[in-house]
């Protein structure tokens, strides 16, 4: 036998801090200068739960850090590098950083470097511990249509951080007048088909974007309700007795003003599924036994 044919496979062990819970983690990307600092403090001021923040900025001094009010949860400065980059080691530690807390925070918002690569904090941000809730990317529709053309270097970065998103909201839009919200917005789909823009009247709408796909099982709409009051929520009762293909044909028929959706739904093997749906991004997954979960309705919320 020869031995060096043979494939070493290195089994990682598992990890689960805090009894299995993930804790949700919301990507805020957008380039420079799109406002996610100002959507941040919104998302900050609007709710009173612990919310663990990250800032990564690139350059050695963390203005953004700096400007992040004061909340319940802390704030975490990673400066001198992109965590989608140069900076991936101190992204990971961050997290274990959290992870050596007794509890966790409700929630992990994530302000990424104006240059970075939402895709690749993404893949970073499904740790022990934690699991990706959604990737909002800010699209400033004074700079976009400048940002994005022809004559710019950075319209790759840009377009890169667009199809990342599982929501895209539109930030100054007191600076621009109708015609140029359409421009943006055509482009915005032509980039990113099928992905909800959020015509936002104001960055307030993000606060409602925080946790709202988060894989704890029952979202509690009545007390819940600062976090998403920019949001309608209604709640589509399944029965008992359906089938994975009648789930999939559910969730195929959702409207396109559906941002999200989830819930735990028994199939009629009596496997239980958690179901969530972010804008265009759908995982139905086996729940694991230990969840101890029950069925719910799936809980859907629309623009
Ligand atoms: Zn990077």
């Amino acid at each position: 036998m020869n031995l060096e044919d043979e494939e070493i496979t290195f089994v990682e062990p598992v990890y689960a801090p805090w009894d299995g819970r993930r804790v949700p983690v919301t990507l805020l990307g957008g380039y420079l200068g799109a406002g996610k600092t100002t959507v941040l403090n919104e998302m900050l001021a609007r709710t009173d739960v612990p919310i663990a923040v990250m800032v990564n900025d690139v350059g050695d001094i963390n203005i953004d850090a700096a400007l992040i009010r004061r909340h319940d949860g802390d704030t975490l400065d990673l400066s001198g590098g992109c965590v989608c980059c140069s900076l991936k080691n101190g992204f990971l530690e961050a997290f274990g950083q959290l992870r050596q807390r007794p509890e966790p925070p409700e929630f992990v918002v994530v302000e990424l470097s104006g240059i970075a690569d939402p895709r690749s904090a993404a893949g970073l941000s499904n740790t022990p511990g934690f699991v990706l809730d959604s990737t909002v990317v800010l699209v400033d529709l004074d700079q976009f249509m400048e940002l994005e053309g022809p004559e710019s270097v950075v319209a790759d970065a840009v377009r890169t951080q667009v199809r990342a998103a599982d929501v895209v909201l539109l930030s100054k839009r007191d600076l621009v007048d109708q015609s140029m919200t359409a421009r943006v917005t055509a482009r915005v789909e032509e980039i990113a088909p099928g992905v909800p823009i959020l015509p936002a009247a104001s960055a307030h709408s993000a606060a409602g974007l925080i946790g709202l796909g988060a894989r704890r099982p029952i979202l509690d709409v009545g007390s819940g309700a600062s976090l998403f009051d920019q949001y309608r929520t209604r709640t589509i009762e399944i029965p008992g007795t359906t089938t994975r293909a009648a789930l999939d044909d559910l969730l195929d028929d959702l409207p396109e003003s559906v941002l999200r959706a989830k819930g735990i739904v028994q199939i009629e093997t009596g496997e239980l599924l958690l179901v969530h749906v972010v804008g265009r991004r759908r995982t139905v997954e086996s729940l694991p036994m230990a969840e101890s979960a029950e069925p719910t309705d799936l809980v859907v919320i629309e623009v």
